[in-house]
């Protein structure tokens, strides 16, 4: 049976055979896995289509549960990423979330659109990647049934407050007059709190249609992060190698505007 699907290459791994590689898709159903034989190696619009971070439309040959792609073209390739570094592996950090997080038989578009949003954002150049960061694991998580309860303070019913504390363990939040001191926490100010709310309670096209100051986008990104940690109980290799191109940038600038 061949079947035509546009998806987004999450990861490709290399296989014993000569030029064979197993490609792991993320399609408007879900993630599907899918060979590319090694006769087509020659085949460089097919090769193109199947690199991670490419969006693509796919010919895929079903036979037994097996799939093998026979034509594939590319429709978006973010190719702005390749020229910086630490977007890049951000994207790439994007791409493991979502093979953590999204299962192969999600009937759901909602991760895909995510994706292609946040790949864009980041290779355009439109937000920051602190931002999208935060917004694609709390996105991504609450779709994957670990949506934080952010609406009001878990113990008194307070909906505002100065400061409240993000429980990353329990994925609540309570305000500051409830919070006992004694449990795992980060501070949410205002702008956090809201940011937080509105990429878990908004629609998928609206979610990354804010700003933040640099001082309340480190308490969401730190509380989302910290989340996703505690829920998944995991090592993100793509995350670390993202973190260290950050602190890398970091301190290239630091010493950049010491110089002048
Ligand atoms: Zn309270």
């Amino acid at each position: 049976m061949l079947q035509t699907v546009n998806g987004l290459v999450l990861r490709q791994v290399r296989l014993p055979s000569e030029g064979s590689r197993k490609l792991s898709i993320l399609t408007n159903n879900g993630i599907t896995e899918a060979f590319v034989n090694g006769a087509n190696r020659k085949n460089t619009t097919l090769q193109s289509a199947a690199q991670p971070l490419c969006y693509s439309q796919f010919v895929i040959f079903e036979n037994r549960g097996s799939r093998s792609i026979n034509q594939a073209v590319p429709i978006e390739l973010f190719f702005e990423l390749t020229n910086d570094i630490e977007r890049l592996s951000l994207a790439q950090y994007l791409c493991e979330l979502a093979l953590a997080l999204v299962s192969g038989q999600d009937h759901n578009d909602e991760p895909l659109r995510l994706m292609l949003n946040a790949l864009h954002l980041l290779s355009k150049n439109k937000r920051e990647p602190e931002q999208i960061k935060a917004i694609a694991e709390l996105r991504l998580m609450s779709l994957s049934g670990f949506m934080p309860d952010v609406l009001m303070c878990a113990v008194c019913g307070s909906y505002e407050h100065e400061r409240m504390y993000f429980l990353p363990d329990e994925g609540r939040i309570v305000c500051a007059g409830c919070f006992k001191g004694t449990e795992r926490s980060c501070e949410l100010n205002r702008s956090a709190l809201t940011a937080m709310r509105h990429i878990v309670l908004s629609p998928t096209e609206k979610i990354f249609s804010f700003r933040l100051g640099p001082g309340s986008q480190k308490l969401l990104s730190d509380a989302s992060e910290a989340f996703l940690l505690a829920k998944t109980r995991r090592n993100f290799a793509a995350l670390e190698f993202y973190k260290s191109m950050k602190r890398d940038n970091g301190e290239q600038s630091e010493n950049e505007s010491e110089q002048q």
